[in-house]
């Protein structure tokens, strides 16, 4: 485990299976049809990476990048960062997330992607975490249900570090306190 961790949540192999199992379910509920998947940088990036490999139907990718955090704080005010490069018109398109925490990110994008006037339009996100919702927001597939804790790894960031880990875990109170950064 990471020094900064103080356990891991979701080990790797727990992880690898639910994406399995979620990528086979999608597969199902789109039989026949094409899904735009539409990754939200840069937590969804493992998560989609696996969930697509594991894909059996035909796919489409794209990103959008949006923002309302600062270290562990969201500052509620959701921005987009990156748009779609593609039109979403008429196509069935499944929102792919790294974590739905307040909901607020998640309802910016449903109501912008909806403009667009998609086919159908759904989330997938890997963690969900209900406790801390601020807003409603209708959720197709959730990877797993986590208690309110600012977790790590697996794609997901603090100050752009642990994305590499293979799992997800909770960061120490120590490593937070440090207000560590990647790259200097
Ligand atoms: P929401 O708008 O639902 O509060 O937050 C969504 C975004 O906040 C996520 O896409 C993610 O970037 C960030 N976020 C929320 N909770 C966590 C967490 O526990 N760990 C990390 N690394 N990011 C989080």
């Amino acid at each position: 485990m990471h020094q900064d961790l103080r356990e891991i949540l979701i080990t790797e192999e727990a992880l690898q299976a639910r994406v399995r199992a979620l990528a086979a379910q999608v597969s199902l509920d789109y039989k026949g049809r094409c899904v735009t998947l539409v990754g939200v940088l840069k937590g969804c990036v493992l998560f989609l990476s696996d969930l697509l490999k594991r894909m059996e139907i035909e796919t489409n990718v794209d990103f959008m990048m949006v923002t309302s955090y600062s270290g562990v704080q969201s500052t509620g005010v959701v921005r987009t960062i990156l748009d779609l490069k593609q039109n979403i018109e008429g196509r069935d398109v499944l929102i792919v997330e790294d974590i739905v925490d307040s909901g607020l990110t998640m309802s910016y994008l449903l109501k912008n992607l909806s403009t667009r006037q998609p086919r159908s339009l759904e989330i997938c996100t890997l963690l969900d975490k209900p406790s801390c919702r601020k807003t409603k927001v209708p959720i197709k597939y959730v990877g797993f249900g986590i208690p309110e804790k600012f977790v790590v790894g697996y794609g997901l960031d603090y100050n752009e570090l642990y994305r590499n880990l293979p799992y997800i875990g909770v960061l120490k109170e120590s490593a937070i306190a440090k207000g560590k950064k990647s790259c200097p």
